[in-house]
Parts: C-alpha cells; sequence; structure tokens
C-alpha cells in the first residue's frame, strides 16, 4: 500500500512537472496562435514587401525573415545546405533589341522570322548539324560540340503547348550540356500563335539554368525558334546541305537574380522512422508590382497566394520544433512558382535530403477561397493519408474535400515536382468547390490584402493542418499513393518497394 501511494505520487509530480501536452491534439493546440499567423502574414504580404516577385529586393528580404523564424523555432540547417538557404540558379534575361540570322544566303529577320528564346549579345558563326526533334537519342553518334544544332519542336507525338515549351527547354539544356553552339528549332506549331511565342519571348524573363554548371560563368548558346509553317526552311537545309549558319543578337543581358529556396529541418525521435522525411511546403513568391487598379493600387500583396500557405509551412516547424514527430520533418518554401514552379522543379532535380528518403510531400498552397466550413486538398484521395487529413479537419470543425473545379490544379503547384519523382504530394488549401467570382476578385489581383481574409477561419485551417501533419508524421505506416494512381509505379521505383 504505502509503496503504491509513494509510486503514484511520483507520478502525479512528474506528471505535473513535464506537464504540457501529451497527445497530438492538445499539442497542435499549444502553438498555433491565431496572432501568430497574423502577425507573419501582415509582415509577408505587407506592401513593404511588394508582393515578392522573384529576383526582386524583397523577396530576398522574404527569404531572410523564413530563415529567421524557422531558427529562432529551434529547426535546424539540413546538412548540405547552405545555411538555411539553396540558391537557385535562376536567371534574369532581357530581351535581343535587334538581330539577324541567316544560312544558305537566306536572311531571317528578327521577331518576324525567328525569335531569340535564350541567349546572350554576340555574334556567332558556325557549322550546322540537323538532329531530327533535338532529343537524346537523336545525339547518338552526332558530333555537335561547337556547332549550331537544327531540330524540329516538339518530338512529332505531343501538340499541348505546355509540353512543347517544356521540351524545348529541356532541348536547349541538352544541347548546351553536349557542347553546341546553339540550338535552332524550326517552328510549325499551329496551336501555339507565333504572335503569342514574340510577346512570351520578347520581355524581361526569369529562366532557370537545370545543369550542374548552372552558377558557372559557361556561356549562355543560343536558342532560336525559326518559323516554319510549311517546313520550307527544313526542307531547304537538308536539300541543300547548308554547312553553315551566321547569327548576331544585341542587346540581350543576363544576371543571376540571387534568389533562394529557404529550408530547415526536425529531427524525428524514433530510432527507425526518423528516416523518413515528412516535407512541408510552399512557395513564399508571388507576383510582385503591376498595372494599379482604380483605387491606385500597384502592389500584388500575395496574402492568399501565398503568404498563407508559407505560413502553414511556419506553422508547422514552430510545433514540430518544439514537439518533435517520429518521423524527421524538412520545411521548404520556394522561390519562382509563380515563373513556371522553378524553386521546386530545381530542387527536386537537385535535392538536399535525396527525394527516396522524403515520404510525404505535404505542399500548401491557394488561389483563394469562398467556403470557410471546409479545407480543400488537391489530390485528397490519392494517397493514404486520406483518414488522417478527415480526421484533423473534423476537430476543428472544418470538413476536408477532394479538389472538385476541374482545372487540373494537382499538376499546377510546387507539389507536381516531387509527385513525378514518385513522393505522394498532396496540396493544401484554403476552401473552395470552385474556382468562381469570389475568388477572382482576389486572384493574382492587387485587392489579395491581409486585411481581406478572416482569421477565425485560417486558425481552424492552420490547426488542421499541423494536426493532419502530426497523425501523419507519428502514424505507424508511412503514407503511399493508392493504387491506380498515375503516379503509384513511380513511387514503388522510388522507393524500391517490392
Ligand atoms: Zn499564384
Amino acid at each position: 500500500m504505502k509503496i503504491l501511494a509513494k509510486l503514484s505520487l511520483a507520478s502525479v509530480l512528474i506528471g505535473s512537472l513535464s506537464c504540457g501536452p501529451t497527445n497530438d491534439l492538445e499539442k497542435t493546440k499549444a502553438t498555433v496562435s491565431q496572432q501568430t499567423i497574423k502577425d507573419h502574414i501582415y509582415y509577408l504580404a505587407s506592401d513593404e514587401m511588394r508582393g515578392r516577385d522573384t529576383g526582386s529586393p524583397e523577396i530576398l528580404k522574404a527569404a531572410d525573415y523564413l530563415a529567421d523564424q524557422l531558427q529562432s523555432y529551434g529547426a535546424k540547417q539540413v546538412p548540405g545546405a547552405d545555411g538555411f538557404f539553396q540558391k537557385v540558379p535562376l536567371r534574369k534575361k532581357t530581351p535581343a533589341t535587334a538581330g539577324a540570322f541567316s544560312y544558305g544566303g537566306r536572311d531571317f529577320e528578327l521577331n518576324k522570322d525567328f525569335i531569340v528564346v535564350d541567349g546572350e549579345s554576340g555574334n556567332f558563326n558556325g557549322e550546322v548539324v540537323y538532329l531530327e526533334y533535338g532529343l537524346e537519342s537523336d545525339y547518338e553518334n552526332a558530333e555537335v560540340a561547337g556547332k549550331f544544332v537544327f531540330a524540329k519542336v516538339g518530338d512529332g507525338e505531343n501538340t499541348d503547348r505546355r509540353a512543347i515549351l517544356q521540351l524545348s527547354r529541356e532541348k536547349y539544356e541538352l544541347a548546351r550540356e553536349k557542347g553546341a553552339a546553339g540550338l535552332v528549332e524550326f517552328y510549325s506549331v499551329p496551336s501555339l500563335p507565333w504572335d503569342n511565342l514574340g510577346r512570351m519571348f520578347n520581355r524581361v524573363g526569369i529562366t532557370l539554368d537545370q545543369s550542374a554548371n548552372a552558377f558557372s560563368t559557361d556561356p549562355i548558346i543560343p536558342h532560336l525558334w525559326l518559323k516554319d509553317m510549311d517546313n520550307a526552311n527544313q526542307r531547304f537545309m537538308m536539300t541543300r546541305s547548308i554547312k553553315r549558319a551566321e547569327l548576331s543578337i544585341e542587346g540581350m543581358t543576363n544576371e543571376l537574380t540571387g534568389d533562394k529556396n529557404v529550408l530547415a529541418m526536425v529531427e524525428g525521435t524514433d530510432p527507425e522512422l526518423k528516416k523518413e522525411f515528412i516535407m512541408f511546403s510552399a512557395h513564399y513568391d508571388h507576383v510582385g508590382v503591376g498595372p494599379a487598379n482604380a483605387e491606385g493600387d500597384s502592389i500584388y500583396n500575395g496574402t492568399r497566394d501565398n503568404a498563407i500557405g508559407t505560413v502553414t509551412v511556419l506553422s508547422a516547424a514552430e510545433n514540430i520544433a518544439k514537439y518533435p514527430m517520429k518521423r524527421s520533418a524538412l520545411f521548404v518554401l520556394y522561390t519562382a512558382e509563380e515563373k513556371g514552379l522553378l524553386g521546386s522543379r530545381y530542387m527536386a532535380n537537385n535535392p538536399i535530403i535525396p527525394n527516396n528518403e522524403i515520404v510525404f510531400c505535404w505542399n500548401s498552397d491557394n488561389g483563394g477561397y469562398n467556403d470557410t466550413s471546409i479545407s480543400t486538398i488537391v489530390g485528397l484521395e490519392r494517397t493514404t493519408a486520406t483518414p488522417f487529413i478527415k480526421e484533423a479537419n473534423v476537430a476543428f470543425g472544418l470538413e476536408a474535400v477532394e479538389d472538385q473545379s476541374g482545372m487540373g490544379l494537382f499538376n499546377r503547384s510546387d507539389n507536381v515536382n516531387f509527385a513525378r519523382k514518385g513522393i505522394p504530394a498532396p496540396t493544401y488549401s484554403l476552401g473552395f468547390r470552385e474556382f468562381d467570382d469570389e475568388i477572382n476578385k482576389y486572384y493574382h489581383k492587387q485587392t489579395d490584402n491581409p486585411n481581406s481574409v478572416d482569421y477565425d477561419y485560417l486558425e481552424k485551417f492552420f490547426k488542421s493542418y499541423v494536426y493532419a501533419s502530426r497523425l501523419i508524421g507519428n502514424a505507424p505506416e508511412r503514407p503511399f499513393w493508392v493504387e491506380g494512381d498515375p503516379y503509384y509505379e513511380a513511387g514503388k521505383a522510388l522507393y524500391g518497394l517490392d
């Protein structure tokens, strides 16, 4: 009796000394506060941040702010990273102001006949080599060093404009890697109007250099699209066996922006499960400053898109640094999402924590909301984490629903770069069932201000995100794609499952 009494007294003492929350729900409630959420959002989406545009001084300031917060929570630098950062080789490029291109006695006019997609000012004169589509397989037995590679646009199969542009970029990087002097693509795609292309490339643009030596001073070789709707230019080249081409470009400048992804980690507590990382990610860039609206406001503050997503990741970091989970946590904030998911693309292709150690990517991104009774999870039903996400929402009076907008949102945020690698990667979003006028009132507009959102709703939304995170990070089984998902096989290959 006495011993028992002593024991129970001891346990009461231990209980009251260590006090604090004992389960994931209590731990979530213990750190997520409306005031903290509000403070972060008001800062990141302030006019002072000028819309956090990629390549702007303000986005670098935002990066420092985020790193400071992560550090203050006690999250650690990721070994192999550059402090709390990963530098991203983004290049700000200005368009050509003049140029000339010719081969076989044919002269082409800048913008009317050819567009300079990439490159730098200078004169180029070299041998030509024709490589069908300019894909990896077309380089077999080809001698391209110091030569202009000519190729048809696309791959002869895919006609989707986005795919063609993406492929064009990959071909360019390949030509650069192979030591070619330049890449010229014969353009013949009706789905991509020539004038639109001109507008797309003849403006100050941000480009991601994917090559391993992206930070070196390697020449930025010219990349042209040559208008050739009836394939006459291509035939001319083939039938006359043209040997050389000449090009001059003026006015084109290139400059690395200094942009960076921000990252930190918290090690897991379980000796086995800590080898598995849950990645918490969001983009912190937005679209900067643009045309003014009727009220004279020209700053696109990006509160919903994506100060809120950024702060959900901060919230998770604060919570998990204080109460580590069994699994390890990796927190990543990307730059250049608005320029084409570039910060996340770079990280997925140049990972600091190997992709096969990241078992779940819990991305957070927002266009807007029009329903404060729900959270919308893009890809909710595509992974086995569904029950945890649903349970976490119910705990805070929300309902988790799958995206039903039919807008292909899964492929339009940073999560997709990791999904393609095989990592289960849904995106947590503010509540909407359809992308209607209420959302468009703020989406990519000057009105997306921090005083235009409902913080009572945000508090529930944030707590649901953090609670779901904890349930996933502490679960005995790691989440995976549901069978039959388009990325199911990629996942099995990534993790070497059966
Ligand atoms: Zn956006």
